[in-house]
C-alpha cells in the first residue's frame, strides 16, 4: 500500500525534518537495514545493550538508550532521575511516591514541540516542573535558590529556535550548580548536529531525535552516564513501554547514525552550501525574490536558501506566497520560522532533486513574469 492509495498526497517538505511533515525521507542505506532487521528476530536485551555500545562510542558517554523521540526521552529521562531503577518506583510511576520529583527549568526553557509541552514529558515521567526566572531573564542565583531536597533534575533545552538563551544560565554553569548540589543534569539537544559536545560539557543525560539532524526514522536516543542510562532502560518495564522503540526502527537509527558520522562535518556542509548556492542564483532571478544563502541562526553546519519577499514587485507577501505554496499540488512547505519579517527559507535536510525542482517551478508560476510586474506598474502609473 502506498499513500496515494489512501487518496493521500505525498507532500514537500522545504522545511526540513519537522514531525507533522512525517520526519525524514531515509537513504537507502537505512531503508535496507530496516528490511534487513524487520526479516529475524532477535534477543532485545541484547540488542539494546549492543545498540547502547555503539551509541556511547559515537557520543563519547558512558552508555546510551533508545528512545522513540525526543519527547519520549524527556519523560524517560526524568523517570529515570525520580526512580532510578528499582522495580517497585519504576511501576508507581508517574506517581512519585516519596521521592524528590521537582524539575528546575529555566523559564526560557519551558517550551514546547508543535503543541506538546516539555512540561508534560517531565510529568508524564513523575516529575513536577519548578520554573525559575523569567522568560527573558534567568540568574544562576534562581536556579541554585530553587534547589531543595525534593530536587530530582535540572533540564537545558540547547534550541536556540526554541528555548531563549539570551540573559539565560548557559550549560557550563548548569553543570557547575548542579555538581555543588548532587543533581543531574538532563540536556534536551533533539535538534543538534554535535553528537558529542552536550556529553563532553557535563551534563548527565543528553537527549537526541533521530530524524531531525540524523537522517533516521522515528527514533531517538539517551546518551549520558552508566547509571542514569541503565536507570532509563529500566523505565521500559513501567511508563516507557507504551513508548518502545521497535528492531526495525532501532536498526534505522544505528545505520543513519553510521551514515551520518561517517561524512566529516566540513565536508557535508560545504555540499549543502553549494548545492543552495546554485538554488539560490535560480530563485533569486524571479520577481520580487531576492535570494540569499545563510547559515543556520545557531550555528549548526545546515545552509538554507533565504527569501525575503518584496510585496511590492512579487505581488503578494511572504504569507501569503507560503500559503500559496501549500496550496498546490504537490503542497510545498517551505520553513517559516522568520515569516514575521517577511522572510521564507528552503531547507536542504528533507529536500529531494525533485523537491527542489518543485519549489523552483510552484515559485516561478506564482511569481509575475519580470516584464509583467513592470507593465502592471506602468499601467497604474
Ligand atoms: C523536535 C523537538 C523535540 C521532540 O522531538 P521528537 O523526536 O519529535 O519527539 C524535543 N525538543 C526539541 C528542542 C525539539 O526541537
Amino acid at each position: 500500500m502506498d499513500y496515494r492509495d489512501l487518496g493521500v498526497t505525498p507532500v514537500v517538505s522545504a522545511q526540513a525534518n519537522s514531525t507533522p511533515l512525517g520526519g525524514c525521507t531515509l537513504s537507502d542505506g537505512v531503508i535496507a537495514a530496516m528490511g534487513s532487521a524487520a526479516r529475524s528476530h532477535v534477543d532485545m536485551d541484547e540488542l539494546w545493550r549492543a545498540a547502547g555500545e555503539f551509541l556511547a562510542v559515537v557520543t563519547g558517554a558512558a552508555d546510551a538508550c533508545p528512545v522513540t523521540g525526543a519527547a519520549a526521552g524527556m519523560a524517560i529521562a526524568v523517570a529515570a532521575c525520580v526512580a532510578g531503577t528499582d522495580p517497585l518506583r519504576v511501576r508507581q510511576l508517574p506517581d512519585p511516591g516519596d521521592r524528590p520529583n521537582e524539575v528546575v527549568l529555566q523559564k526560557g526553557h519551558s517550551i514546547s514541540y508543535g503543541g506538546a509541552p516539555i512540561t508534560q514529558m517531565i510529568a508524564l515521567g513523575g516529575g513536577r516542573t519548578v520554573e525559575v526566572g523569567a522568560v527573558n531573564e534567568t540568574l544562576p542565583s534562581h536556579v541554585a535558590g530553587a534547589i531543595t531536597a525534593r530536587t530530582a533534575a535540572l533540564v537545558y533545552v540547547t534550541s536556540t529556535t526554541h528555548a531563549i538563551h539570551r540573559r539565560g544560565v548557559p550549560l557550563t554553569e548548569l553543570v557547575a550548580i548542579g555538581r555543588t548540589h548532587g543533581v543531574p543534569v538532563i540536556v534536551d539537544a533533539a535538534g543538534e548536529s554535535d553528537l558529542r559536545a552536550w556529553v563532553a560539557a557535563g551534563a548527565d543525560l543528553v537527549i537526541y531525535s533521530g530524524p531531525k539532524m540524523l537522517g533516521a526514522p522515528t527514533s531517538g536516543f539517551i546518551c549520558g552516564s552508566a547509571g542514569l542510562v541503565a536507570a532509563c532502560r529500566a523505565q521500559y518495564l513501567g511508563i516507557a513501554r507504551p513508548m518502545k522503540v521497535g528492531k526495525e526502527n532501532l536498526m534505522g537509527l544505528l545505520q543513519a547514525v553510521r551514515e551520518y558520522t561517517d561524512v566529516p562535518e566540513a565536508e557535508r556542509s560545504a555540499a549543502q552550501h553549494a548545492r543552495m548556492a546554485a538554488l539560490a542564483a535560480r530563485l533569486g532571478e524571479l520577481p520580487g525574490l531576492s535570494a540569499r544563502v545563510t547559515q543556520d541562526e545557531s550555528g549548526r553546519p545546515i545552509h538554507r536558501v533565504t527569501l525575503t519577499v518584496d510585496p511590492a514587485a512579487a505581488g503578494l507577501g511572504a504569507a501569503e506566497l507560503a500559503a500559496a505554496m501549500t496550496a498546490g499540488d504537490p503542497a510545498i512547505h517551505l520553513r517559516d520560522f522568520k515569516l514575521h519579517l517577511g522572510v521564507l527559507e528552503v531547507d536542504p535536510r528533507a529536500l529531494s532533486t525533485d523537491g527542489e525542482e518543485a519549489v523552483v517551478r510552484r515559485l516561478a508560476e506564482l511569481l509575475p513574469e519580470r516584464g509583467a510586474a513592470r507593465t502592471v506598474a506602468g499601467a497604474a502609473r
